[in-house]
């Protein structure tokens, strides 16, 4: 018998354990732990609320947490309840999939000030991350920025701009879609270094924005390229680029508006209390088509500032790190013996949820190739870590317990939404009865 722990319940650890099951059949037990009691990652506190059919992807998950050789442990914070050197000792291979869940900071004056926040922080406020359940963002000013030209700083424009019925069928938690009702932010400007060609920004998207009950993007003509250029773009970002060219013509007839404000980049944020404006360099594009300052400073007013410039993983002890990258130092998923590592921890912050699958399978396909199906067992493995738990008093959740929460969260459901999901550890344990 092998035992494998793979550290992390999203797309990344979902994958590894699915590739691990399938490869090694009933001749290995795969131990899914995560810090949280619930499992699934991002596709619960990062995809956006409004976006079920993406989330669905969890009911995938399921089928793995379901297939016998495959536990699910909950509440266990590795680095915390327990070291990678221990788990190293009970396991055959240990995979951290442990994605990128700190935001980038973004290095400039003022970012300390209330009202700046990252999107880490913002999208696991209105998706019920325990860590963030009480952000409270400030939605009392005229007008926000926020900072980045990715799919991600579009989720955060919309849920910014849609009306209560407009979640209708999300599961956003309560207290953001009260707060998001009482906004009083009319402006929003997406502010990006690069011009619309360089945009990482999908055309489902960025076609959303078109389509809001009281919100109108506009982007500036004068920012796009000759349409004659559009022809050497990968597809994708053609579709996408086109979209930017139909704001450019939109009519500006709805109260909210979403401005795009390329060829811009953040200097400083200023503000007496709290943040009142984001100051940027205009600039342009150089020959190596990276952004270059003019030296032409402007400010753009701004009461609530969200960076949506990356993420980084965090660093567990005994674990070397990429400094540069963000993430573990690894050569292929490979950090050191035994410990390998996969998705966001392994690649850094980009591609999207299916990305995640050839990469937990090909690092799956690494450890079989390093540790043989075999009868002998001589790794304590689950049985190991479950005395170790006892031992310091951490009470695990299981895949039944998250079944229990799930049931909990489907029954006490708004009428328009699918669930209503609790948003923290009491909450929880509550639920569960311990
Ligand atoms: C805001 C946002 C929206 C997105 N929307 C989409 C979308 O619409 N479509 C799409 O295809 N992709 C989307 N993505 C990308 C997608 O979510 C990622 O590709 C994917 O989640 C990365 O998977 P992962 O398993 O590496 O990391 P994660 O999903 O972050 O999972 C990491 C897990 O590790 C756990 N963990 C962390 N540290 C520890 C520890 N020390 N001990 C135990 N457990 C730990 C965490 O609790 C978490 O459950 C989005 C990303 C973001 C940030």
């Amino acid at each position: 018998m092998r035992h494998f722990a793979v550290i992390g319940s999203g797309p990344a650890g979902f994958y590894t354990a699915e590739a691990l099951a399938k490869t090694y059949g009933d001749s290995a037990r795969i131990d899914i732990i995560d810090k949280l009691p619930v499992p699934y990652g991002l596709i619960r506190f990062g995809v956006a609320p409004d976006h079920q059919s993406i989330k669905a992807v969890a009911r995938r998950y399921d089928k793995v947490a379901e297939g016998g050789t495959v536990r699910f442990l909950g509440n266990v914070a590795v680095g915390e309840a327990v070291s990678i050197d221990q788990l190293v000792d009970l396991y055959d291979a240990v995979i951290l999939a442990t994605g990128a869940p700190n935001d980038r900071t973004l290095g400039i004056p003022g970012e300390d000030l209330p009202g700046v926040i990252g999107s880490a922080a913002f999208v696991g406020w209105y998706n019920g991350h325990p860590d963030f359940a009480a952000l409270d963002p400030l939605l009392d000013g005229e007008a926000a920025a926020i900072i980045g030209n990715g799919n991600v700083a579009l989720d955060v424009a919309r849920i910014l701009s849609k009306t209560r019925a407009e979640f209708a069928g999300s599961d956003i938690v309560a207290h953001a879609l009260d707060a998001l009702e009482g906004s009083t932010i009319r402006t929003i400007t997406i502010v990006g270094r690069r011009g619309p060609h360089q945009i990482a920004m999908s055309p489902k998207e960025l076609g959303e924005l078109g389509h809001l009950d009281v919100a109108v993007p506009h982007v500036e003509l004068s920012d796009l390229p000759v349409a004659e250029a559009d022809a050497v773009l990968d597809p994708g970002v053609r579709k996408s680029v086109a979209h930017l060219r139909d704001f450019a013509k939109a009519r500006d007839d709805k109260p909210k508006h979403i401005k795009f404000d390329f060829f811009a980049r953040p200097v400083a944020i200023e503000g007496e209390e709290r943040a009142e404006r984001l100051i940027v360099e205009r600039t342009a594009l150089g020959d190596d088509g990276q952004s270059v300052g003019t030296g032409e400073i402007y400010a753009i007013p701004a009461n609530l500032i969200i960076s949506c410039i990356g993420y980084q993983t965090p660093r567990i002890e005994g674990v070397p790190y990429d400094e540069r990258g963000g993430r573990f130092a690894n050569d292929g998923g490979l950090i050191g013996d035994g410990l390998y590592c996969v998705g966001w921890a392994r690649r850094g912050p980009s591609g999207t949820i299916g990305t995640n699958r050839p990469d937990g399978y090909e690092v799956a396909a690494a450890i079989a190739g390093a540790v043989p199906a075999s009868e002998t067992n001589d790794k304590a493995g689950g049985a190991g870590l479950d005395a170790l738990l006892a031992a310091k008093g951490v009470r695990a959740t299981s895949f039944d317990d998250w079944r229990t929460i799930e049931a909990a969260e489907i029954a006490a459901a708004r009428a328009d939404a699918p669930r209503e999901k609790l948003v923290n550890h009491a909450d929880w344990l509550k639920v569960l009865g311990h």
